[in-house]
């Protein structure tokens, strides 16, 4: 009886082990795909609008796997300190230099200010003005009302590639919190563009620690030069570089190597514990 007993609990040991043991779950992170940034709008992205029907595509395709879809905006005041006609003698695409205190508030030429932070800032047409149709999600992605929105760039002060942090650091989106509350481990990452809000979305995904993927085909950049640059940075933080037609297997991968756990409501946890359960019961005498 004693062997008997023995040999159920190695039996009941092996089926525990076979099964997955954390709780990652996976975020779709679709980043500004938004008018601003479509071929016609203040801002445009070359071929920018090609993504839509790729991200359309992988939320159809995998739309169980994903506990949690974001999609941030680029939420600007129409005096946005990243708009070259807010600084005189300046254009498009020019950079400049912006300094701040240690608070994060900007110093400029008329005021009294200590410096603490420069902060070497690209200068863009007027885009993505708060309260507008350029500022408003591309009509032609699938948004469901689950999605949550996570807004960036509406300090007047500061700009905000990434959808966690303004480029100084200085302030975060609800963003973080939201993965955590999700109890997220890994995010893909999809949108425009690859060479600044994804590239620094993607950079600070992976100093908070989760397991990133960037879709290089549902993304585009603004140019070629700073795309390779990105990518090639991206690459070596430890970030997955990869095109849409290998998410196949990489989704079966995180699924079936016990990083996801919770699918669609589904737990894993709860059947392993009632299993468990249901075993002491009939091993234990009583
Ligand atoms: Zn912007």
């Amino acid at each position: 009886m004693k062997e008997q007993g023995n040999k159920g609990y190695l039996t009941l040991y092996q089926i525990i082990a076979s099964f997955p043991v954390s709780s990652g779950r996976i975020a779709l992170l679709v980043i500004d795909v938004q008018n601003c940034f479509l071929p016609t709008g203040t801002l445009p992205v070359t071929d920018g609008d090609q993504v839509i029907p790729i991200i359309n595509d992988i939320r159809r395709e995998y739309r169980d796997l994903f506990s949690l879809v974001v999609f941030s905006q680029d939420w600007h005041c129409v005096d946005h300190v990243s708009f070259a006609s807010q600084h005189n003698g300046m254009k498009a695409f020019d950079t400049t230099l912006l300094q701040y205190d240690e608070q994060g508030n900007l110093c400029n030429s008329s005021s009294q200010c200590d410096v603490k932070y420069n902060i070497t800032q690209a200068l863009w047409p007027d885009h993505c003005v708060k309260n507008t149709t350029d500022a408003e999600f591309a009509v032609n992605i699938t948004k469901e009302n689950s999605d949550i929105i996570v807004r960036k760039g509406y300090h007047c002060e500061i700009d905000s590639y990434s959808a966690f942090f303004d480029n100084g650091g200085f302030s975060q989106t609800e963003l973080g919190a939201k993965l955590k509350e999700e109890k997220i481990e890994t995010v893909i990452i999809t949108g425009l563009a690859l060479d600044y809000c994804v590239y620094y979305t993607a950079k600070d995904a992976k100093k908070l620690g989760y397991n990133v993927y960037v879709v290089q085909d549902a993304t585009r950049g603004v140019s070629y030069a700073t795309s390779v640059d990105a990518i090639t940075d991206m690459d070596s933080r430890g970030i997955h570089m990869v095109q849409s037609s290998q998410l196949k297997a990489i989704m079966d991968g995180l699924t079936s190597s016990g990083n996801i756990l919770q699918i669609s409501g589904f737990s894993w946890n709860k059947i392993v514990f009632v299993f468990i359960g249901i075993y002491l019961y009939l091993l234990v005498p009583l």
